[in-house]
């Protein structure tokens, strides 16, 4: 396959000022250098996550840039250039337009993709969904698994972790092999749109899918890598084609000219239907676990699943944990109590995968998080420096 992405997605320039900021925020001790020398990352262990990169004082780390590439694609009359837009954007782009902290751009946003010349606007809303489904139906299968209950022999083991964060499934692949079968199989809902993108939508809309140029604007640096990665080619093409982060969508707003704050508030093109919502709060830390779990318990007892009350670990603050009890209909409605956790910070997984490895783990599902308070943190997001 090629892809427009190399390996290396995060660099650090030689205008480093060997502060040493930087190791302290690399969740896989990636960054070697000293207080006082010039800082290189080691890209066989970094995750691409970008921590790096917007906690740097001298804003000497950079990101490879797609943004070329999308230009080109919008220039060119024979692309059909569709994009999607992750949840965690829309508040963090009006912030870069000077809104109050809060104020959901999504309307203008929308506005602006088309000034810019995508020929078709949607909102990863709706794959997030299909990733909930997923995810939740995958849990199903692994309890019934785990209960001995005829038919799902071959569903994989407990706990389930989520795999919707690149960098966090990196970081398991790089360090854990071994916890692989434990994390789900289920594409992250920006793999989720592309693959859809290139495989239904070209039926829908008549067109080929090689000429279908599919970028995704997200708050991660580290979907950059997802999007190459080999096996993301369910149409035989890239799924996805090109990721701006948050922080390229404004530059190309402000490069072409476009007032923000003159836009009308526009809606997303419609894709197969409307999402559920339930995927809105997939940006932030708990929002894939609780949407999941909402899913598994809807389908397993027939009722809906009131407020989770999270706790935190004790000893691992950015470990939370809670306790659900599921009756499961097909199990005479013999109740089952889920343990879930959810952990913000892929440094902090370590000592729970140990656990699941040595046997010593009760949890059911586990959601990991690579960046501190989630996507909304994420290393492609605007550079706050008063924060
Ligand atoms: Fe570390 Fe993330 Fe920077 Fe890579 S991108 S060096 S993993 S902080
Ligand atoms: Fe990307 Fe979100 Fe994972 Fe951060 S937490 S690396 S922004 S998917």
């Amino acid at each position: 396959m090629s892809s427009l992405y190399a390996e290396k997605i995060i660099q650090i320039s030689d205008r480093c000022r060997s502060c040493d900021h930087c190791t302290s925020v690399c969740p896989s001790g990636a960054i070697a250098g000293k207080l006082g020398e010039q800082h290189y990352i080691d890209h066989n262990k970094c995750l691409n996550c970008g921590q790096c990169l917007i906690n740097c004082p001298a804003e000497i780390i950079k990101d490879l840039s797609m943004a070329e590439e999308v230009k080109a694609a919008l220039a060119n009359p024979k692309k059909f250039v569709i994009v999607q837009t992750a949840p965690s954007v829309r508040v963090a782009l009006g912030e870069e337009f000077g809104k109050a902290p809060g104020y959901n751009a999504k309307g203008k946003m929308f506005a602006s993709l088309r000034k810019l010349g995508f020929d078709k606007v949607y909102d990863t809303e709706f794959t997030a969904d299909l990733t909930i489904m997923e995810e939740g139906s995958e849990l199903i299968n692994r309890v019934f698994k785990a209960v001995g209950q005829p038919g799902y022999e071959t569903s994989g083991p407990l706990p389930q972790f989520t795999s919707c964060c690149p960098a966090w499934v990196k970081y398991a692949e790089d360090n854990y092999p071994k916890i692989l079968p434990h994390v789900s199989s289920a594409k992250s809902p920006q793999q989720m749109f592309g693959a859809v993108a290139k495989t239904y939508l070209p039926q829908k809309l008549n067109i080929e899918p090689a000429d279908i140029f599919c970028v995704s604007v997200m708050p991660c640096t580290a979907k950059k890598y997802e999007c190459s990665r080999p096996e993301m080619i369910s149409s035989g093409y890239q799924d996805v084609n090109a990721v701006l982060t948050t922080r390229e969508l404004a530059q190309l707003i402000k490069e072409a000219g476009i007032d923000f704050d003159s836009l009308p508030e526009e809606a997303a093109d419609s894709f197969v239907g409307q999402s559920t919502g339930a995927a809105t709060i997939f940006g932030a830390t708990g929002g894939v676990m609780e949407a999941a779990l909402r899913t598994a318990y809807e389908l397993l007892s027939g009722q809906s699943l009131e407020q989770i009350d999270f706790k935190a670990v004790r000893g691992l603050s950015p470990v939370r944990e809670a306790t659900v009890s599921i009756p499961i209909k097909a199990l005479g409605g013999a109740v089952l109590p889920v343990k879930v956790a959810i952990v913000t910070g892929t440094k902090h997984v370590a000592s729970l995968i140990e656990d699941v490895l040595a046997g010593r783990s009760n949890y059911h599902f586990i959601e990991v998080m690579n960046c501190p308070g989630g996507c909304i943190n994420g290393g492609g997001q605007p550079i706050r420096r008063d924060a």
